[in-house]
């Protein structure tokens, strides 16, 4: 007879086979620049809490004070019973924070881009997307009914003749949506948003940007990919962001016209189906918008690390990339390389994970280090010294 589960075990072991399988570390301490993993202490060197914020004592604060006075659950969906007075106001600051006219928070920005994008397109309609963006935003448009074309990375040539042949072939396109990571989060490069908002101004789409990697880290005050270019709500209409990254929470958003908003809260289904944030999430949200607008000196400091940390490991001799951001891929080709070098780091005291096929080409393997405005200076020293050390075993550099 046929066991009709036997697949499960069969899959997984190919993937063991090819080191492709993720092993899973588990942190037995907060998430701070020295961390308990698997029972070691370590240098945080991945995680997407760039400025340290998931344990600073004002959003812990925040948090505590929301139990105390709203308890620990929303208790139902936004649109029912779910909406306190806490996540209003977050989306109030939110607003004000982006200089949008108005934002919509969901339960996470895996949710915003699989609600939202499908209602943004759909029969009769173009979305147009970078080869490289993230994978909820794939999702999000295999969820919509619209065609779909892809241009190379960044390409922004690219962009105009994948747009000028679609027109051509359908000129009757409804709508014509051109979506973008902001910050690619494998290559930490940024997207070319001032001449793709061009582009799509040209031919009357509409732009919608994934900026999770820009928030709290590029822009004035980390206020993101948007206002780094200086672009007004005109030339992009839905900016996409997540809590869960430099913010240090959980929780995903967007931000532009209050059309924007209305249409979006009245339409996403990840929105209007799935339980709110815990009174907490909201607090703590808000708080990290407070200390992002009152203590400026923690995306300075993140900018600084990253400048230093790119020149030593370039001078090492390892292959960077093309990052322009505090992620800085650590390059070493097969799945297996990678594999070895995060083993090494992590007996020398530094947590960076390895991220192989299929989230990069078979033979970009990689360490994808993040860093972290928390780190001190010798911190930075201490992990340079390990992948000098770690590199040179296994003929890296
Ligand atoms: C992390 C990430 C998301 C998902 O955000 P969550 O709030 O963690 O669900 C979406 N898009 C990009 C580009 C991301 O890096």
């Amino acid at each position: 007879m046929r066991n009709p589960t036997a697949f499960l075990g069969e899959e997984y072991r190919q993937l063991v086979d090819q080191d492709l399988d993720w092993r899973i570390r588990v942190l037995e301490s907060p998430s701070m620049p020295w961390s308990e993993i698997d029972g070691k202490r370590v240098l945080m060197f991945c995680s997407n809490n760039y400025l340290g914020l998931s344990n600073h004592p004002r959003l812990k604060e925040a948090a505590h004070r929301a139990i105390d006075e709203r308890g620990v659950g929303s208790g139902s969906v936004r649109p029912i019973a779910g909406t306190m007075d806490l996540h209003v106001e977050l989306e109030r600051r939110l607003a004000r924070f982006k200089h949008a006219d108005a934002s919509l928070v969901y339960q996470t920005g895996f949710a915003a881009n699989a609600g939202l994008i499908p209602q943004l397109a759909g029969e009769g309609d173009l979305i147009v997307s970078d080869e490289l963006n993230h994978g909820s935003i794939i999702d999000g448009v295999r969820l919509s009914r619209a065609e779909r074309a892809v241009y190379r990375h960044a390409d922004v040539e690219d962009l105009r003749s994948v747009l000028s042949k679609a027109e051509e072939h359908a000129p009757s396109y409804r709508r014509i949506l051109v979506i973008t990571d902001g910050v690619f989060s494998m290559d930490g490069d940024i997207a070319p948003l001032d001449r793709i908002s061009q582009v799509a101004a040209d031919h009357g789409a509409m732009v919608y940007v994934d900026d999770a990697h820009g928030e709290g880290v590029l822009g004035p005050g980390g206020r993101g990919i948007v206002s780094h270019f200086g672009l007004g709500r005109d030339k992009v209409h839905v900016e996409m962001g997540t809590f869960s990254k430099a913010f240090g929470v959980v929780g995903g958003h967007i931000s532009g016209s209050k059309d924007l908003a209305l249409f979006a809260l009245n339409k996403s289904r990840t929105w209007l189906l799935s339980g709110s944030h815990p009174p907490p999430v909201a607090a703590a949200c808000l708080a990290a918008i407070d200390v992002l607008e009152s203590e400026p000196e923690h995306v300075e400091r993140l900018w600084a690390h990253t400048r230093r940390f790119k020149k030593e490991m370039r001078d090492l001799g390892f292959d960077i990339g093309r990052s322009e951001t505090p992620i800085t891929p650590v390059i070493v080709g097969e799945s297996s390389r990678a594999q070895k070098l995060s083993s090494r780091l992590f007996e020398l005291g530094v947590f960076a994970l390895p991220i192989v096929f299929p989230m990069v080409a078979r033979d970009k393997a990689r360490i994808r280090t993040i860093m972290n405005a928390a780190l001190t200076p010798e911190d930075v020293t201490t992990a340079v010294a390990a992948f000098a050390k770690a590199g040179r075993e296994l003929s890296l550099i």
